[in-house]
C-alpha cells in the first residue's frame, strides 16, 4: 500500500487530452470536499492524517489539465456536489437519483488518483501484468471522460456511503473508527498479487475504481451505472479484504494522529476555547462522541500522544 500527499509529479501537457495549452491547477480530491470538511470541523482547519502537525488549506493540487479538461471535470463535480454530496452530508436526503454525471465524476476522481500515483512513480514496482492493466484502465477512463466510449467497461466504479456506527460485531475494529469513517479524506492505489484498485475516500463517500479485480461479483450494491441510478444508504456487500484494508487505514490514521506535537495540541485547544459553540455543533465532535460511546476511554487513548518524549514538533519542517 502506498500513500502520498505531495507527490513529485510533473506534466508538460494535459494529462487527459494531451493538449499543449497552459495547464490549470487541479485538485486530486475535489475542493468542495475540503470546503465541507473545514466548515463542519471543530476548529475550522484541516489536518491530513499522515501529517497531523500540519494544517492544510484545501488538499493536494497539481498542474495537470488544460482549461477545457478542467472545465469538463468541474461540470461533473458541480453536479455531484450539489445533487449528491451536500444533500446527504447536510441530512436533506438519504438517497438521491443520479444521471450520467455520477459515473463521469467517479471515473474522473479514480483517474486523477491513478494518474498522479503513476506520474509520481509510486506504482513503478508493480508486476508487468498489473502495469498493463493500469495503462489500459487509464486509457479507458480517459476515453470515457472524453466521450469516446459510452462506459468504462470492466474498469468499474464502485461507491458507497459510510456513517457512524454505535455497535459492531467485527473483530479488531479500532477505537477511532467513527472518526475515520466520517472525518478523513484519503487517496491510494492498492494491490495484491493479481488485483489492483484505486481508493478515494471523501469523508463518508468511499470510491473504488477497478483496475484489476478477478471477482467483481463479490461487490454488491456498490456499482455505479453509466446513465442513471440511485445512490444512498443501502445494504452492501464488500470483499473481506476491502473491509480489512479500510480498518487498517483507520488504525494508521489513529497512530499518525497520536504523533501530534504538544505545540499543535495547544493550537487545537485554543481553537476549541475560542469557539465552544462551533465545537459542540461540529461533525468532528459528533464522530468523537460515537467513538466514545463504542469504546469509552480507549477512544481518547488511541489517538493521544502516549510517548510525548519521542515525538518531535515538526510543524516548521512540514510547512510547505
Ligand atoms: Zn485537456
Amino acid at each position: 500500500m502506498s500513500k502520498l500527499l505531495f507527490p513529485d509529479a510533473n506534466f508538460d501537457k494535459c494529462a487527459l487530452c494531451a493538449g499543449s495549452s497552459v495547464l490549470q491547477t487541479s485538485h486530486i480530491i475535489p475542493s468542495f470536499v475540503f470546503r465541507w470538511f473545514k466548515d463542519s470541523s471543530a476548529t475550522g482547519h484541516l489536518r491530513f492524517g499522515e501529517t497531523p502537525n500540519l494544517r492544510v488549506q484545501d488538499g493536494f493540487k497539481c498542474r495537470m489539465l488544460c482549461t477545457y479538461c478542467e472545465q469538463l471535470l468541474s461540470s461533473w463535480e458541480k453536479k455531484f456536489s450539489e445533487i449528491c454530496f451536500k444533500q446527504i452530508v447536510e441530512g436533506r436526503a438519504t438517497r438521491i437519483r443520479y444521471s450520467f454525471w455520477m459515473l463521469k465524476f467517479a471515473a474522473s476522481v479514480s483517474w486523477r488518483v491513478l494518474r498522479i500515483f503513476y506520474a509520481a512513480g509510486q506504482i513503478s514496482d508493480y508486476p508487468p501484468s498489473l502495469l498493463s492493466s493500469i495503462d489500459d484502465a487509464l486509457s479507458v477512463w480517459s476515453n470515457y471522460m472524453l466521450g469516446k466510449r459510452p462506459h468504462p467497461g470492466r474498469y468499474e466504479q464502485h461507491m458507497f456511503l459510510v456513517d457512524t456506527v454505535d455497535s459492531s460485531s467485527i473483530d479488531g475494529i479500532p477505537p477511532n473508527i467513527n472518526r475515520y469513517f466520517t472525518r478523513t479524506v484519503q487517496c491510494d492505489v492498492v494491490r495484491n498479487e493479481d488485483s489492483a484498485i484505486t481508493y478515494a475516500k471523501m469523508g463518508r463517500f468511499v470510491l473504488f475504481g477497478f483496475i484489476s479485480v478477478p471477482s467483481p461479483h463479490n461487490w454488491k450494491g456498490t456499482k455505479l451505472n453509466a446513465n442513471h441510478g440511485t445512490f444512498g444508504i443501502r445494504d452492501i456487500e464488500l470483499p473481506r479484504n476491502i473491509l480489512d484494508y479500510m480498518l487498517e487505514n483507520a488504525k494508521s490514521a489513529g497512530t499518525s494522529y497520536s504523533r501530534i506535537s504538544k505545540a499543535q495540541q495547544e493550537k487545537i485547544r485554543k481553537s476549541y476555547e475560542a469557539n465552544p459553540g462551533r465545537v459542540a455543533e461540529s461533525e468532528s465532535i459528533r464522530a468523537m462522541d460515537h467513538d466514545v460511546r463504542l469504546f469509552g476511554n480507549k477512544a481518547f487513548e488511541f489517538t493521544q500522544p502516549s510517548t510525548r518524549a519521542n515525538t518531535t514538533d515538526n510543524d516548521e519542517g512540514n510547512a510547505r
